[in-house]
């Protein structure tokens, strides 16, 4: 039995890498599980499990919790050291990472250096931090598994492959709620941005689909995950969500990574590897799927994505910068502070005042994150 925990294992990803767990008796054990303050859910999650360790993040229900535990026999822990406890366990062997936003940054490090291999689903280590990251992961000789889709898809077609035999990477987007039409976006509400034609996600990763900053960082993660420059990497607006990531070789031959759109699958795939299991998710009928489109995206109407490429050429703190800028102005959208069209421009704003540094430590980038949030919200202030 493989013996993990689940850092952010109440959000949308927690629940169905449980949903995986469960269709696999006898395959894994959960060690450790943490949650932000859905204290409520990670008790329900304890009692079925039995996990060693539980942590909450917010400390508000801490003491609540902390009582029921006891009596389970199972500690708590709480904060940015409760994450590090929970992925650091001695007998914890892999640790899926599925917070949201920048929360738990510093526990995947540490779980890096306690030699544990990692499953991470959330998009930040990789963006804010991904050079440093993946120097880490090499040192420590620990495996580094992607769960974001069009990762675990480029990962799984270029396994084993030299590095010059690739000439570039592509990602696919659905292209989000508003790729058709061609109406100005200022009056977007957050109910229609929260509507995904083809994935069921948490709100903000959904916003973020909406703005196509969603693949602006998927770019940033693509190039400090295997290591290419970001000139290579190509985004194909893709709205039949089919194909989720392709690889083209220096000779002109590309191969391509297909499946239904169910994050179990990437999950599964990062707690099988490097074998595959048998499960009773739909497969594709590809007889079903007739037309496949692939189109350009439109960087006009969408100037999210060409952010993320510029923060990536840029490099050192930019994108952890760009990151930053970008939690502030989706939450202040979905709190109906700031209009759609403003999520970029405020983002723009805060990486025009940005001097970045080049190959920064972990705390010079954390330092740049949180001035990206103050930025961010002294400009959405003027919006
Ligand atoms: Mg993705």
């Amino acid at each position: 039995m493989k013996a993990i925990s689940i850092i952010g294992s109440t959000g949308s990803i927690g629940q169905s890498t449980l949903r995986v767990l469960k269709a696999h008796p006898g395959k894994f054990k959960v060690i450790g599980l943490a949650a932000k303050n859905n204290a409520e859910a990670l008790l329900d999650q304890a009692i079925e499990l039995k996990p060693k360790i539980v942590c909450l993040y917010e400390t508000e229900k801490a003491l609540w919790l902390e009582k029921k535990l006891k009596k389970l026999n199972i500690k708590l822990a709480t904060g940015e050291t409760g994450l590090s406890a929970v992925g650091c366990h001695p007998d914890v062997e892999q640790v899926i990472f599925a917070a949201v936003g920048a929360v738990g940054l510093k526990s995947i490090f540490d779980a890096v250096d306690a030699g544990k291999d990692v499953a991470v689903a959330n998009k930040e280590p990789l963006v804010m931090a991904g050079e440093l990251l993946m120097k880490r992961v090499k040192k420590e000789g620990v495996h580094f598994l992607p769960i974001d889709s069009e990762h675990s898809g480029l990962w799984q077609c270029l396994e084993g492959r030299p590095k010059e035999t690739i000439n570039k990477l592509f990602l696919t987007s659905s292209g989000g709620p508003f790729l058709k039409g061609k109406r100005s976006l200022r009056y977007v509400t957050p109910e229609k941005a929260l509507k995904h034609p083809k994935w069921k996600m948490g709100p903000k990763i959904t916003v973020d689909s909406a703005t196509l900053m969603n693949k602006g960082l998927e770019v940033i993660e693509a190039a400090n995950l295997f290591g290419v420059p970001v000139g290579r990497i190509g985004v194909l607006i893709h709205p039949q969500a089919v194909v989720h990531a392709l690889i083209e070789f220096v000779d002109g031959s590309i191969l391509a990574q297909m499946g239904i759109t169910d994050m179990r699958l990437p999950i599964q795939y990062a707690l099988s590897y490097p074998s595959r299991l048998v499960n009773t998710l739909p497969t594709l009928d590809l007889t079903r799927e007739a037309n496949f489109e692939f189109l350009k995206p439109d960087t006009k109407r969408f100037p999210c994505l060409e952010l993320g490429y510029e923060a990536k050429r840029i490099g050192g703190t930019m994108p952890a910068v760009l990151n930053a800028a970008n939690e502030i102005a989706v939450q202040k959208f979905l709190d109906r502070k700031i209009r759609f069209t403003h999520i970029a421009n405020t983002i723009e704003k805060v990486m025009n005042r940005h001097k970045p540094r080049q190959n920064p430590s972990l705390n010079q980038i954390i330092e740049s994150d949180v001035w990206a949030r103050e930025e961010a919200e002294r400009f959405t202030l003027t919006c």
